[in-house]
């Protein structure tokens, strides 16, 4: 294609991805109204060509497929039943994991790319999940923020408009709060917004294992605080590790704390050893990345003081 040609198909392209867009924003319009999308029905969301698959990712290759320049297309429709990783669900947004059901002629591939394509030409889609009855499934509409593909997991979130792109490179640049802003008086529900977000991010920086045992089943881990939410500790993931469940209750219980110093991990007087834990790690110097410092800090410093009370008492 000559200059000239290919700024006509790339003025055409633009268009029709305009069009898509305006396309999806009138049906969410359409579903929402009178709080529809709360419960809709299977052959509805097929009437409105919102979801025409059985499982997981759904692609309307025939509406889509020239949009994209490798004619895989753009992801409509994306299905979470909630029977596996529950958790990664809530009220402003969702993980969703990438698909793996060893189907043939890389449609896993195809469906992850559809997807991200939806994240970078910053068009919407519609996650479904169960509805309030059997028959009935409940749409959000749902923004691509961001992926990881070492933890195979997007970053999903709710709403009504176009989320900013995550500048996870720049993270380490940005000056660290320690500290929420928000106020300390949180309620339960407060304290799930922003969850799964958290832990996307702690999960791409450190990477899809525990950071004392090197477990790396997504089942299992979760993003713990250094300084707690209940503490008004941050999201920001230098305030976080990634830990297994095991690991995350056994930090909580303070049965262990990372030296600030050394990052070297110090087990709790007369409490049980590394071995007794299935800790495998002895500091944190295997990470590719550390959490900030003041927030290893500030878990010292409760550490240090707890263990000044037991020996006083
Ligand atoms: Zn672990």
């Amino acid at each position: 294609m000559d200059d000239a040609s290919v700024q006509y198909y790339k003025r055409n392209v633009n268009d029709l991805i305009a069009r898509e867009l305006r396309h999806r924003l009138d049906l969410w319009q359409h579903l929402d109204a009178d709080g529809g999308a709360l419960k809709v029905k299977p052959q509805q969301l097929r009437d409105l060509g919102i979801y025409g698959g059985a499982q997981g990712i759904w692609v309307d290759k025939k509406r889509t497929g020239k949009l994209t320049a490798d004619g895989v297309g753009i992801s409509v429709g994306l299905l979470h039943t909630g029977t596996s990783y529950s958790d990664d669900l809530s009220e402003d947004g969702v993980l969703y994991h990438y698909p793996s059901t060893q189907r043939a002629g890389e449609r896993d591939v195809a469906e992850v790319n559809s997807t991200k394509a939806a994240g970078n030409l910053g068009l919407p889609l519609f996650v479904i999940t169960p509805g309030p009855t059997s028959g009935e499934r409940r749409v959000r509409l749902a923004w691509i923020e961001d992926w990881d593909d070492r933890a195979r997991i997007f970053l999903i979130r709710f709403g009504g408009h176009r989320v900013n792109p995550l500048l996870q490179n720049l993270q380490d640049d940005l000056p660290f709060e320690l500290l929420s802003q928000r106020s300390r008086r949180t309620t339960a529900t407060d304290a799930r917004v922003g969850q799964q977000r958290f832990k996307f991010l702690v999960i791409k920086r450190y990477g899809p294992a525990c950071a004392v045992c090197g477990i790396d089943l997504m089942d299992v881990l979760d993003a713990a605080h250094l300084c707690p939410k209940e503490e008004n500790g941050s999201d920001d993931p230098r305030n976080g590790l990634v830990l297994c469940a095991l690991h995350h209750r056994a930090f909580d219980a303070k049965l262990f704390v990372v030296d600030p110093e050394t990052t070297k991990i110090e087990f709790k007087a007369g409490g049980p050893r590394g071995d007794d834990l299935r800790i495998t790690r002895i500091s944190l110097a295997h990470l590719s990345s550390q959490p900030h410092r003041k927030a290893l800090e500030w878990r010292w410093a409760k550490w240090t003081a707890a263990r000044g009370e037991a020996a006083k008492a």
